[in-house]
């Protein structure tokens, strides 16, 4: 089964087809342990390059009562011995590893294992878990052997676990369990040695410790499974694991009582003349919520002298009466901060700086030029911060006594996992997991700081998950990321289809107008005035930015979102759309805000050539580009099922004319046509 085969003349095929019931097919299915092995990164010290060691230099094996033993190396001695524990489970096999005897000064930084060989064609496609979830089409015959054709990690935008998906339906699936959400981990889907397969990696990036140079033992299983299906039949067998856990249900608990009502998103940037009037209108006009994301309320230019977000850029008044226009109308709002970064060149720095910065190994501090126009270099923090997170948790506190609703916490859910090696840090170097459980911590003092206050971060983090209420996703916006395009990278809804409902999730760069904000603070705007109405030049682009997340039960999200974008008749087709769409959401929410996501099946519908602009806030006028997706379905779907057991398809066709569709999922079958920018819903049985 190829996924968006032409069906026809102007016709394509959705997501996965469904094969079977998509179940695992349990312990006996797994291939034997001739197919299973380990690999490790070592080295003296952390200035020096890593070397690897693998399971083929180690001088003798043998298999014993559910345990691989290798023992004896050339470089980590004769008494060097790894141990590897098989356990059969319901879904497969799951895996734990150790190592224990190593005498020599050679330190192991990271453990590869399981490395499981598995057979491909050349069809094969494989899932990795960056952004939300991501379906790739490597071209096997361009790449070497041991190559890596996906990685990902230690940061996860969807759950832990890979798969690699056969073209007719036979997959192989392989996570990290237990603890592993804390810990700084990886995965690695390779071209194997031997023609015809490829291989799947879990790998555990080690504290360095006396300790764990001598003997360490990978503090979380991984499990290895064959089954049937794509990514969503891959991704329900961790999603089945997850719904088990007691952190899993704290999150999903929750009330979410101030943002279960939200029908719009708006992420607007400026001061309060800017960004509240269009959200008091939208709510007027439709009477649904509005929850305003408010960006550069700050005085500081955006990416630049952070932490110092306040005072605001407005008088106080003006700035206090913003928020209470926004609560007069029913609405929520929370600024940004950044939960994550220190400017090197803040008068402050001296006063903490070098002793709260993650270093990365080798030395040097991990620090970036995110911002081109003040070209200042902000410093990544480490979750051993104390200075820096006083400063920010004084922030959020004063935020707070502004009146805001929550704040917004840039970048921990997204970025703050990993490695440190600052000399000056208790924690040990490298991997392990005091990186999470630092920022753990740190936002777990901003909540009891700040009490009933909602707190929001960047994309997906598996390890804060019951610490935030709400996530921003943007990659709905996919094309003009550059993110890639159909068919070699194809985003799925990996992450919803295992947490949805546990977290908020909103977000998208969508633009009525297609074009970026400018912030004044960054000096002289190099676009100058522009006046070319690129919406015309991009008729579909808004549309299918906007609607993507929604149908993935993303509460709806605008950027940029003006007065005049709901005034103007130049916007007045796409305000329409958004009104409806949110009157969509809102009228679905049992299933959109609440619901489970389901098997997607097959949809068959119409594609359409789109082209999209390619520009974010700091691209400059040379670097602007344009991206087509040539074959992009024109509705896209998702089905769910509510707590009270009403089960459906969401259809949107985002295009500018009717498409015919044709829907078969587990749950779901129809077929019929859909009206120009326009949602349905087609119920399936109740249950
Ligand atoms: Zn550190």
């Amino acid at each position: 089964m190829r996924m968006y085969a032409t069906m026809g003349a102007c016709a394509a095929v959705w997501a996965c087809a469904t094969f079977g019931s998509g179940v695992a097919l349990g312990a006996s299915a797994v291939l034997g342990v001739q197919d299973v092995a380990f690999s490790l990164k070592i080295a003296k010290s952390t200035d020096e390059p890593l070397k690897t060691v693998s399971a083929a230099e180690m001088k003798s094996f043998r298999e014993e009562a559910g345990r691989l033993v290798w023992r004896g190396h050339p470089v980590l001695g004769n008494s060097f011995t790894v141990t590897a524990e098989r356990k059969s489970v319901a879904e497969g096999v799951e895996w734990g590893i150790k190592y224990e005897g190593n005498d020599t000064d050679w330190f192991v930084e990271e453990v590869s294992f399981p490395e499981w060989t598995v057979p491909r064609t050349d069809g094969t496609k494989v899932f990795v878990p960056r952004i939300c979830g991501m379906v790739m089409a490597p071209d096997w015959k361009k790449v070497q052997p041991r190559q890596t054709v996906a990685r990902q990690g230690p940061g996860f935008g969807a759950p832990h676990c890979i798969a690699v998906l056969g073209e007719d339906g036979n997959s192989f699936y392989l996570d990290q369990r237990g603890e592993a959400r804390f810990h700084s981990t990886r995965f690695e889907i390779a071209q194997g040695v031997e023609p015809g397969t490829c291989v799947l990696r879990s790998v555990c990036i080690l504290p360095i410790t006396a300790e764990s140079r001598r003997a360490y033992r990978v503090p979380y299983p991984s499990v290895a499974a064959k089954f049937r299906g794509g990514w969503f039949e891959g991704v329900a067998i961790h999603r089945d694991w997850v719904h088990g856990q007691k952190w899993y249900k704290k999150a999903a608990a929750r009330d979410f009582s101030k943002l279960r009502d939200v029908a719009m998103w708006m992420w607007n940037r400026g001061r309060s003349e800017v960004t509240v009037p269009p959200a008091v209108k939208f709510m007027k006009d439709t009477g649904l919520k509005v929850a305003l994301d408010w960006y550069w309320w700050h005085g500081v230019p955006y990416d630049t002298y952070y932490p110092n977000f306040w005072p605001p850029r407005e008088p106080m008044s003006s700035f206090k009466a913003g928020i209470e226009a926004i609560h007069a109308a029913g609405g929520y709002v929370q600024p940004y901060t950044n939960g994550m970064l220190w400017d090197c060149d803040d008068a402050q720095w001296a006063e903490g700086g070098d002793d709260s910065t993650i270093v990365l190994r080798g030395g040097k501090v991990k620090c970036t030029m995110f911002n081109p126009y003040t070209r200042q270099r902000q410093a990544w923090m480490c979750g051993e911060a104390p200075v820096f997170q006083d400063r920010v948790r004084l922030v959020e506190r004063t935020i707070r006594a502004a009146g805001m609703d929550g704040v917004y916490m840039d970048m921990i859910g997204h970025a703050a996992h990993g490695c440190c090696y600052n000399p000056r840090h208790r924690h040990p170097k490298g991997g392990g997991r005091h990186m999470v459980d630092g920022y753990r911590a740190y936002v777990e003092k901003v909540r009891a700081d700040n009490p009933g206050f909602y707190l929001s971060t960047e994309e997906q983090g598996e390890a804060y998950l019951e610490l935030f209420e709400s996530f921003i996703f943007v990659h709905s916006s996919l094309e003009r990321f550059g993110v890639g395009t159909l068919p070699q990278k194809e985003l799925v809804p990996a992450f919803q289809a295992v947490y949805h409902g546990a977290v908020v999730v909103f977000g998208s760069y969508a633009t009525i107008d297609d074009r970026p904000p400018w912030d004044e603070r960054w000096g002289e705007n190099p676009f100058g005035e522009e006046t070319e109405e690129l919406e015309k030049k991009y008729p579909d682009q808004f549309a299918v930015e906007f609607v993507r997340g929604v149908a993935w039960g993303q509460q709806p999200t605008v950027h940029k979102f003006l007065m005049e974008h709901a005034t103007s008749p130049r916007f007045a087709a796409d305000y329409a759309f958004m009104k409806d769409t949110a009157r969509f959401y809102h009228a679905n929410s049992d299933l959109l805000f609440d619901g489970e996501m389901r098997a997607p099946g097959r949809l068959t519908c119409g594609v359409e050539r789109v082209a999209f602009l390619q520009r974010g806030s700091y691209t400059k006028p040379d670097g602007v580009k344009e991206v087509v997706q040539n074959s992009l379905p024109a509705v896209f779907h998702s089905v769910w099922r509510s707590k009270k057991g009403r089960t459906a398809a969401v259809l949107v066709n985002w295009s500018r004319k009717e498409q015919a569709y044709s829907l078969e999922t587990p749950d779901v079958k129809s077929r019929g046509t859909i009206p120009a920018r326009s949602w349905m819903s087609v119920e399936g049985e109740a249950r």
